[in-house]
């Protein structure tokens, strides 16, 4: 019987790789089956233009799970292609390969040493993370990506990454001290300083490590090679220079010069050598002290690119931290944007491009004299126009607005979009205006439009050229525009990587920048590591061409997609999920904070992030079926639609990603649409129908609420019900109370019409604190969500006397639930036509021009979010007054506040801390500023945010068995620690009605919604 290869050209096995697996502590993806051909679709990609799936994907537990895959890639004649966060740019970890992923396992660190100031770690520690635990200790890792939040410390060394300060702190060879690797034979190597003598004894050694000692000593010993290593590489005043491998970095020691104090370490060798010589399995850094505590961001407004490039000149010679620049085009999508609008508050007019200049010092006072003497100078000289110098806390949201540059540009419309090509060439800064004047040249001639950003200060700009990879002659653009501009680079002696390292992209022009002898050395350093080449085939060496494997089949044209939701904001649903370029900001860990991606944050897993639902959505979109120009993004032409469901599966549809992804990939609305075609084509599971037809079973239910709450209250039949539905046993199910909300709202009106005209009723007591004032300042619509409706009546009866007391006419309006639960479980159809019907009814209601404002955010926010892309466009300008109208009952009290209707005097003046938990929806389509606004109301009440992200619980996610594990998990990342460190006095709030049944489930306290904190300071 012939055996079933896996792989063709390596004519791996089924089997070789299940027994591969028995011997793996850790976990490898290489068979046909959905879980794991779903791993190794989203594995097809980094953060470049670049897509070849892998032939497996294993994520290593220790040491010796890598030791076992060198071994079978050596007998199998693989290539391992290690990872960390995955977010290169010059398809660094893409490659038809085993996909080695460190992220998960090793992020251990394993010793500091404040005294002598070094860090032992493992290479999956996320670069942020890391200083996090630093800062305690007053020290610091110094090289910084933009992606710093979440790159790893093995990616960085495998690409020796640096970024804005890297003129001071240097890049992350200059900060490696020691590497322990595995090598190609499967043994392990330290690398660090060694003299001479400790060189020699190394060369005596047997296998690939001996080999490695006395073929470099050969090779670079030879004065040919010497003097052709000196000439090859980029000028030596040019620190950003990564291009192949760093010869001339090991040329320069006392090995080989006379006289040189310097020892010899192959760890610069290795920084920067992309995973393509050995396996890192932990390093040894360089720590540096924290900078000073003062900084100040001189930003100067420049009226065209050329103007700050020459202000970038003058800079530099009063020695800043960072000297970074913005164009217009990434300033110009930060307008509007949900995240980075509010960052723009330090812009003055519209400049082409601002020059972002840091000083740091210890006092302000002598921030002010730098930046000044800075002003004075530029003034003189003629550049720019503008000077704001932004201080403290302030800096940090101007940053973000730099490192977010990419991510922005990525807003832009159609496909013709911002590539990385020729973002990583540098040159000396003072050759930067030659050098970017004849660029522009060339762009120009090929009719092509860029972004020009980052960092100026150390010669690097990131050039993108918008140019349209769909296209045959995009493709081709593609190529000629690095060709020529390679010729640019190496007339002024410039690098054509200087950060991104090469990759599959730039390593086919790396004979051409250093001349087909150095060319030959690299290929030879290669050989004499890595013999049977698996260590991550194809980058700098040997690269297949530059314009093969990328993510778009040039000349292809997919199919339109008919959906329910309109995706036209985002020119289709194909067009969406392309947003992603594959930066990885849903990588970050709870230490950055932030919401996106809760589940990633549980798990740890590439899978469970949203770069993944992205990925593998775009993949399944664009197979070119004639199924799918009938419409259906699920049916029968498409394969792959139950991967793309189990990639899905731990979304919370915390629309997170909405607001916080800089390219604005909306997974949660991605994945509701998906599901309704999948649901359309494999039928709806009964537990789905159960949760979606939430409202309809609570109707029932509240019929009888005493027979219905006992049964969810009772631990047996309650075991039951959880059993039935497929929820977790450990989960309290909610309680219905006694009346729904809407009916008690219409007795209390005809008690309240009855006390007005008869005398008999007008006797009986009233809550108190409605006793005494009287409706006086208009009339407010309450939206009746389904879960205030049902299950947390008495807070929505707390709110109506709340909005009662302070003096509004409250009214409910007629309308069906909200759709949510619809929603969550993806069953769109259904939610549109609630939409409609919503948008029908309420439009009448609001006629008069009164707010609608809403209790529970999930619910009240569809109304601002869903409906718009939901509804018909016959109804659209409805549903948009509607949205207009629409307010959290936070922000409408927060709005009244501002007009002075309701005043700090009507409250306690006691004292209270209070913990407040925002709900996922609130964060990413308003903000907490209101629910803080409002707490903060009584005199002495003092408001702190809890930096936690989502709860975990995101409507029926938490219930349901198979997810609790996870959910739990994103509880106990913070909101649940911090929770449990707070004293029983203080209170904690919680506006998301999911939010207070987690932190209940999960720390057992009870967290009220921010109006029944009002209520309960409300003065009598
Ligand atoms: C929006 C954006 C902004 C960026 N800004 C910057 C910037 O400012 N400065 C900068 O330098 N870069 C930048 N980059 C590029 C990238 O983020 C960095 O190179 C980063 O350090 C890569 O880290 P990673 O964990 O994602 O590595 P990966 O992409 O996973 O891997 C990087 C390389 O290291 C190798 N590698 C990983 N782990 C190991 C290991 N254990 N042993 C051997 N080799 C290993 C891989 O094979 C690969 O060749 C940016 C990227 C994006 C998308």
């Amino acid at each position: 019987m012939t055996a079933r290869y896996l792989d063709m050209k390596t004519k791996i096995t089924l089997s070789d790789f299940t027994e591969l697996q028995e011997q793996l502590k850790g976990k490898i993806y290489f068979d046909n089956s959905t879980e794991h051909n779903a791993i190794k679709v989203l594995y097809a990609t980094d953060a470049s233009v670049y897509q070849e799936k892998p032939i497996a994907v294993a994520i290593p537990k220790d040491d010796t799970d890598i030791q076992r895959l060198v071994k079978f890639a050596r007998k199998h004649q693989v290539t391992l292609i290690p990872r960390s966060a995955g977010t290169s740019l010059a398809g660094q970890v893409v490659g038809k390969g085993i996909v080695v992923d460190t992220s998960k396992y090793f992020n251990n660190v394993l010793e500091i040493n404040p005294e002598e100031k070094w860090a032992r770690i493992q290479p999956g520690i996320i670069r942020d993370d890391l200083n996090a635990m630093l800062k305690p200790m007053g020290l610091m890792f110094g090289p910084e990506t933009s992606t710093a939040s979440r790159a790893m410390i093995g990616g960085m060394v495998g690409n020796n990454s640096c970024g804005l300060h890297s003129i001071v702190w240097g890049d992350t060879r200059d900060n490696l001290l020691e590497a322990q690797v595995i090598l190609s034979d499967g043994t392990e190597a330290h690398f660090k300083d060694l003299t001479k003598d400790e060189f020699y004894k190394k060369a005596q050694l047997q296998g690939v490590e001996g080999a490695i000692y006395r073929e470099i000593h050969k090779l670079l010993h030879n004065p040919f090679n010497q003097d052709a290593i000196e000439k090859a590489y980029p000028k030596k005043a040019l620190t950003r220079r990564n291009t192949g491998y760093a010869l001339d970095l090991l040329n320069d020691n006392e090995l080989f010069v006379e006289g040189s104090i310097k020892a010899f370490n192959f760890c610069k060798l290795l920084a920067g050598s992309e995973g393509t010589l050995a396996f890192i399995t932990e390093v040894k850094l360089k720590l540096i002290p924290l900078p000073p505590k003062e900084a100040g961001l001189v930003c100067i407004h420049c009226t065209s690119i050329m103007d700050s490039l020459y202000a970038n000149i003058i800079a530099l010679k009063h020695q800043p931290m960072a000297s970074e620049l913005v164009d217009k085009y990434i300033l110009d999508f930060t307008k509007g944007h949900h995240e980075y609008h509010k960052n723009r508050f330090f812009i003055e007019g519209d400049p082409q491009a601002i020059l972002m200049v840091e000083f740091m010092a210890d006092s302000q006072e002598e921030i002010t004299l730098k930046a000044n003497a800075l002003i004075d100078e530029l003034k003189e000289a003629g550049h720019g126009y503008a000077y704001p110098i932004i201080r403290g806390e302030d800096t940090k949201p101007a940053w973000d607005v730099r490192k977010a540059g990419l991510g922005l540009i990525r807003n832009l419309p159609g496909d013709t979009q911002p590539v990385n090509l020729i973002e990583d060439c540098a040159v000396l800064p003072e050759d930067l205006p030659a050098y970017i004047t004849e660029l522009q040249e060339l762009l120009a001639k090929h009719q092509v439009n860029a972004s020009y950003y980052a960092h100026a200060g150390a010669g690097e700009l990131h050039v993108e050229p918008m140019i349209n990879l769909k296209t045959l002659e995009g493709k081709e653009l593609f190529r000629t525009i690095l060709q020529e501009t390679a010729v640019l680079v190496k007339k002024y002696g410039g690098s054509l990587s200087g950060e991104h390292g090469d990759g599959r992209l730039r390593g086919e022009f790396i004979g051409y920048m250093m001349g087909t002898k150095v060319f030959d050395l690299i290929h030879e350093v290669k050989k004499v590591f890595d013999p049977l080449n698996i260590f991550n085939a194809g980058k700098i060496v040997n690269t297949p061409p530059m314009n093969e494997s990328l993510r778009y089949e040039a000349g292809k044209t997919t199919a339109e997609i008919k959906t329910i939701f309109d995706f036209s904001r985002q020119e289709g649903i194909l067009r969406l999920s392309e947003k992603c370029s594959g930066s990885g900001d849903c990588r970050k860990s709870e230490i950055t904070g932030g919401t996106m991606c809760p589940s990633f944050m549980a798990t740890r897993l590439e899978k469970d992030t949203t770069r993944a639902r992205a990925n593998v959505l775009r993949q399944f979109l664009t197979q070119d079926t004639s199924e799918a120009t009938k419409g259906n993004v699920q049916t029968k032409g498409r394969k792959g639609g139950d991967e793309v469901k189990h990639v899905l599966d731990l979304c919370l549809s915390c629309k997170g990603c909405k607001s916080e992804c800089p390219s604005k990939v909306d997974v949660a609305k991605m994945k509701a649409e998906f599901l309704q075609h999948y649901y359309d084509a494999n039928g709806v599971p009964f537990r789905t129908k159960v949760i979606a037809n939430f409202t309809q079973s609570q109707a029932l239910a509240i019929k009888v609420p005493s027979i219905y709450n006992f049964i969810v209250k009772n631990p047996v039949t309650s075991a039951l019900v959880k059993k039935v539905l497929g929820f977790a046993p450990e989960r309290s199910l909610p309680t219905v109370g006694k009346t729904t909300l809407r009916d008690w709202q219409i007795n209390r009106l005809k008690t309240q019409e009855k006390r007005e005209k008869n005398s008999f009723y007008s006797k009986l007591p009233l809550p108190s604190k409605t006793a005494s004032r009287r409706p006086k300042k208009g009339k407010v619509y309450l939206f009746c969500d389904e879960f205030t409706n049902y299950n947390d009546v008495k807070l929505g009866q707390t709110a109506i006397l709340l909005l009662t007391s302070l003096g509004y006419e409250v009214h409910i309006p007629k309308h069906l639930e909200s759709g949510r639960t619809y929603l969550s479980k993806g069953l769109v159809r259904e939610a549109q036509q609630i939409a409609i019907k919503n948008v029908q009814l309420l439009s009448e209601a609001i006629q008069d021009n009164c707010p609608i404002i809403g209790i529970e955010p999930s619910a009240i926010l569809t109304l601002r979010d869903e409906y718009l892309e939901l509804v018909p466009p016959s109804l659209l300008s409805d549903a948009e007054r509607i949205a207009d109208n629409t307010y959290l009952i936070d922000e409408f009290l927060a709005q009244e506040m501002d007009k002075k209707r309701i005043t700090s005097d009507m409250f306690t003046q006691e004292k209270q801390l209070i913990k407040l938990h925002g709900h996922c929806h609130q964060k990413a389509l308003s903000s907490l500023t209101a629910t803080k606004k409002i707490l903060s109301l009584p005199q002495n009440y003092e408001v702190q945010l809890i930096p936690s992200g989502c709860c975990g619980m995101a409507g029926s996610f938490g219930y349901e068995a198979e997810h609790y594990n996870v959910s739990m998990k994103i509880g106990e990342l913070v909101l649940f620690p911090t929770i449990r460190k707070q004293e029983e006095s203080v209170i904690i709030a919680a506006p998301g009605t999911s939010c207070r049944h987690q932190i209940k489930d999960g720390t057992g306290r009870i967290a009220l919604h921010p109006v029944e904190i009002l209520w309960n300071a409300l003065k009598d």
